[in-house]
């Protein structure tokens, strides 16, 4: 682990891509460079009165537009280079799903489940001061959001955090991923693993592709491993048992378990808040290690935990005809090589695991509109709808029931609105970088990257160099 460098891989990725575009050196470099990186330490007073250093990272990676945006991890891996890393895909999903943000990413390297709640709370809000006093926070300036390890939680308290000191009208924007009653989103805690469904629906919905894959089209039947049931891995499993695709595998910290026939996800995460682990679960067989499943026989592998999860250790004996990257840099550049060669689709993190960000986005102009998605139009267009519907009553023989107006007049509310603006985002997007796959004869994340570079660099040439 101490050798691999991230930020490289994301930028070998870059460099493969920036080939297929028209910029300059010059121009390339700055769109890669991390415009602003902040390292802080500081004490935590523990439960017990012992003092204990914590550190910190804040990277901007490109200001190209404002604010940055990107989650804050609570993790044991974290680190300057990591988090620089996870900064520049920021700014790349961004740009590939049309979310104008730049890219950002915050780190606290700490293992959460060693410290008590109140200790959580104590490092989160000194952390947000932090960035505060900085000037690393603000709607319009640097606007955190959860990732591994964080959840609406820590977003509640930096935002009450934040409004100690900022008294600013917008101040509800300063984060994303907060609990619905602090200016959060319906949609939000689903979001990652719903836009990784819709992509990977996109994806198994064109018939040429799925031929040379030898599978069918659609959802249903495909079998899954997911790697990680936290946040994201639960709800992009769930949306596909819903679609009805089987989960035959599933690995957590503790190990991995497989059955060929499914696995009840349900039933797996109550034994698993019970166990505090996966591992003996009824009708499963437990594979030698947490990473052996990802070797397992199945349509679709998530990986959805951590970066370098398919690196040449096991690539070769990966099965999976779809790599679907719901973590952020879970293949290496020579493991991705590796299973491209072999025939395999791999949908690539920085488009595919953008719902996050994108209903973040949603969440942010909520904030700053100050008004929730549907207050003004919903019942009006519910009484539109009726108006149609009493129209064709009194034109045809076909009387509607109380029950069936109820289900076709229906208006579109916040829930209804953030699902179609997400499902819209990753269908498009998807179809972008499709093109330029086709266009290039390159992999989907080198046209990722393509479709990022060609975006930002435009908007680089029209900026200028100040002064
Ligand atoms: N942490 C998520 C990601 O890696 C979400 C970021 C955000 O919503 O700003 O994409």
């Amino acid at each position: 682990m101490s050798n691999y460098k991230f930020y490289d891989q994301v930028n070998k990725a870059f460099d493969k891509a920036a080939k297929y575009t028209r910029f300059d050196q010059g121009l390339l470099a700055q769109i890669k460079a991390c415009n602003a990186v902040l390292r802080i330490a500081f004490p935590l007073e523990k439960d017990d009165g012992s003092i204990e250093v914590i550190h910190g990272w804040r990277v901007q990676h490109s200001h190209h537009k404002l604010p940055t945006k990107g989650g804050i991890r609570y993790s044991l891996t974290v680190n300057e280079d990591e988090t620089m890393a996870l900064a520049a895909l920021m700014t790349y999903k961004c740009a590939v799903v049309d979310v104008p943000f730049g890219g950002a990413k915050g780190g606290i390297r700490i293992n959460k489940s060693d410290y008590s709640d109140a200790e959580l709370e104590r490092i989160t809000r000194r952390f947000t001061f932090e960035l505060y006093k900085k000037s690393f926070i603000g709607p319009g300036i640097d606007v955190p959001a959860p990732d591994y390890g964080t959840s609406a939680r820590e977003m509640g308290w930096i935002l009450d955090t934040y409004r100690q000191f900022s008294s600013e009208l917008n101040a509800e924007g300063c984060v994303t991923g907060k609990p619905l009653n602090q200016g959060g989103i319906r949609g939000r805690t689903e979001a990652t693993g719903r836009g990784v469904f819709f992509g990977i629906e996109e994806a198994v919905s064109n018939k040429d592709d799925m031929k040379i894959l030898g599978l069918e089209e659609g959802i249903e039947g495909k079998t899954f491993v997911v790697q990680g049931l936290g946040n994201v891995g639960y709800h992009a499993a769930k949306y596909f048992i819903d679609a009805g695709a089987i989960m035959v595998g599933v690995a957590e910290i503790d190990g991995s378990i497989y059955n060929k026939k499914g696995i009840d996800l349900a039933k797996l995460l109550e034994y698993k808040m019970e166990s505090k682990g996966i591992i003996g679960f009824p009708g499963t067989k437990t594979l030698k290690n947490n990473s052996a499943v990802l070797e397992a026989e199945c349509d679709i592998l998530v990986p959805a935990a951590l970066e370098n999860q398919l690196t040449t250790k096991n690539a070769t004996k990966i099965k999976a005809k779809i790599i679907a990257e719901a973590a952020n840099g879970p293949t290496s550049t020579e493991a991705h090589d590796i299973i491209k060669n072999r025939g395999a689709l791999i949908i690539p993190d920085n488009y595919l695991n953008a719902g996050g960000v994108t209903v973040s986005y949603f969440e942010w102009l909520k904030n700053i509109q100050h008004v929730r998605f549907g207050r003004m139009g919903k019942r009006f267009e519910e009484e539109s709808y009726k108006k149609i519907l009493r129209v064709i009553e009194t034109i045809s023989d076909r009387k509607f029931t109380e029950k069936e107006i109820g289900i076709l007049a229906k208006g579109a509310g916040e829930a209804e609105l953030v699902d179609s603006g997400l499902k819209d985002t990753m269908i498009n997007s998807y179809n972008q970088i499709n093109e330029l796959r086709k266009k290039h004869d390159v992999d989907l994340r080198t046209a990722a990257f393509i479709s990022a570079i060609n975006k930002l660099g435009v908007i680089y040439e029209q900026m200028g160099i100040f002064p």
